[in-house]
């Protein structure tokens, strides 16, 4: 199973690994990070097919997959 580690200090909120996830995994949550931000969480852990998409699209390096 794939394990998708968010630094929720670097995130931007730019959704942009939300928008290119093809599996709908990731969403805004309702944690707030200390630069003010609402920083994305993983919505849907069992879908995740570890294809690393949100990590090279993220371009603050706030995401790691693991498989
Ligand atoms: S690794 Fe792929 S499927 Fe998993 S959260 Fe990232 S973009 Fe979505
Ligand atoms: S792409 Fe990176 S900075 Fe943008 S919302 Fe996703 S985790 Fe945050």
């Amino acid at each position: 199973m794939a394990k998708v580690e968010i630094t929720v200090e670097y995130c931007k909120a730019c959704e942009l690994c939300i928008n290119v996830c093809p599996k709908g995994c990731l969403q805004i949550g309702e944690t707030t990070n200390a630069a003010g931000y609402d920083v994305v969480e993983m919505k849907h852990d069992a879908e995740c097919v570890a294809c690393k998409m949100c990590a090279v699209m993220c371009p603050e390096a706030a995401i790691e997959v693991y498989k």
